[in-house]
């Protein structure tokens, strides 16, 4: 059979990279995969050994990665998914891959980009596609990473400040032109409400496309940002008294080329599923916390006070809105939902995965998100009686995540236990540190 027609053929033929790799000039394959922290992680293979990696995948040890295994676990192996390939615009001989991640013959329960696979197969099973949209925030900072880049970017209501952007052209015109090499439709770049922050936007598409992106923006904006001498950083709160780095999602739900969150009979154009998905959203977000805001950091972008500009533009409580800024939720436009809780540190692959296993819930249990308040939060948001608030810090968040039925139905206890466990550690770390907070309100005790 001529070879065009198998691949048509069988829709489970996978793509041979030793091929792609002689077509397009790759000398080196990255295979990474995404631990359950975030960091990225890889190894160079070349093109040489890609054969063999592509069938039985590159072997880390787990342990080594925040990962649930041990040091006697057998290897984790990375099978690269030849759809994720990227060649680095920057240095078009290296093919970077996203992985499945496997030990002892199965999908393990905590690699993040299998746990949001899964969820991408419960919907699949109902015949719907998640499309998400991603605004990732960061700073430019110098290369130590202790202030912003950019001395002169310090005016105390920075956002679309137009010189400011300008001086930084070279790096965002790279990373934009990048973007636009491979195809993923880049339409605005912006300097934000802090000093020092950006946002590049691009369009929205299938969820694990946009996770995989996602991961790989990060990378290249560390990468080209580094290779001038800075320090790009999509921490949440680098800065007290400056506004945090959101990284906020947008969210609709498809059937083939129809969107099931259109509706033009329906409030704000948006159809009686979408308000149920909603409703899961809203019913878990506290839940959910610990995903969407993982680090000790992070608690410090949300519930904050306000920033040197005026607003935080981050949520204090689980409330949903039309077009305003103040709420957790906002429903920019018909047929789509913001979900502005998440920052800089979610993980790609967790953020959409608990959003969708949310949504799922929220559609099988038909969840009501309750009434659509119009008030702005940030001035009025006293004023509310029974409101539902954020958790406060990361043990908070994590207990509630170890307790919810829904997460625990939805993700499988194994990942649930297995997040709790890592991320338990790491809040034990931070306690067990005495910082300069705590030496300057206590030192004269
Ligand atoms: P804002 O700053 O107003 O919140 P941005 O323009 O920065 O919005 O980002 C909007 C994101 O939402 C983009 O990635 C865009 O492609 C995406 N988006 C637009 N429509 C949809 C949709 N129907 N479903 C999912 N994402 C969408
Ligand atoms: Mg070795
Ligand atoms: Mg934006
Ligand atoms: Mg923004
Ligand atoms: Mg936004």
């Amino acid at each position: 059979m001529p070879k065009d027609e198998a691949k048509r053929e069988g829709a489970l033929m996978v793509e041979d990279l030793t091929e792609i790799a002689r077509e397009r000039g790759i000398r080196y394959f990255l295979i990474s995969y995404v631990d359950l922290f975030g960091v990225l992680r890889a190894k160079l293979v070349p093109t040489s050994a890609i054969a063999h990696m592509q069938k039985n995948g590159a072997g880390f040890a787990g342990f080594a990665t925040h990962l649930d295994q041990t040091p006697a676990h057998p290897d984790t192996l990375a099978v690269p998914d030849p759809d994720s390939l990227i060649q680095l615009p920057w240095k078009p001989e290296v093919g970077w891959l996203a992985s499945d991640v496997w030990c002892d013959g199965q999908l393990i329960a905590d690699a993040p980009r299998n746990v949001l696979k899964r969820q991408i197969a419960r919907a699949r099973e109902k015949g719907w596609q998640m499309k998400v949209g991603v605004e990732c925030e960061f700073f430019l900072l110098n290369k130590e990473g202790t202030h912003i880049a950019d001395t002169l970017d310090e005016y105390p209501k920075p956002c679309y400040d137009q010189l400011a952007l300008m001086r930084q052209y070279d790096l965002i015109k790279e990373l934009c032109d990048a973007m636009q090499e491979l195809g993923w439709g880049p339409y605005q770049n912006d300097h934000e409400d802090a000093n020092g922050q950006f946002e590049m936007n691009w369009e929205y598409d299938d969820v694990l496309k946009t996770a995989d992106r996602h991961v790989f923006f990060k990378y290249m904006t560390k990468t080209l940002a580094e290779a001038r001498g800075m320090r790009a950083t999509f921490m949440p709160k680098p800065f007290n008294h400056l506004t945090g780095s959101g990284c906020h999602m947008h969210v609709s739900l498809w059937d083939g080329a129809r969107n099931l969150f259109d509706d033009p009979q329906g409030e704000l154009g948006m159809s009686p599923l979408s308000y149920q998905f909603l409703g899961g959203v809203m019913h878990s977000a506290a839940d959910l916390c610990a995903l969407f805001n993982p680090a000790v950091n992070s608690f410090k972008r949300i519930n904050a006070p306000i920033t040197a500009s005026g607003a935080t533009w981050s949520p204090n409580s689980i409330t949903y809105t039309g077009n305003n800024r103040t709420h957790m939720v906002r429903i920019p436009e018909a047929g789509r939902f913001e979900f502005r809780l998440m920052d800089g540190a979610t993980n790609p692959y967790l953020a959409p995965a608990a959003l969708l296993m949310a949504g799922l819930d929220g559609i099988a249990n038909n969840r009501d998100p309750g009434e659509r308040l119009d008030i702005n939060m940030y001035t009025d948001g006293h004023t509310l009686q029974n409101v539902r608030k954020l958790p406060l810090n990361l043990l908070d968040a994590l207990r509630l995540l170890e307790s919810s039925e829904v997460a625990r139905a939805g993700f499988g206890d194994a990942f649930v236990e297995s997040y709790i466990k890592l991320k338990l550690k790491e809040w034990n770390a931070f306690m067990s540190h005495a910082s300069a907070w705590e030496r300057l309100h206590t030192l004269d005790c």
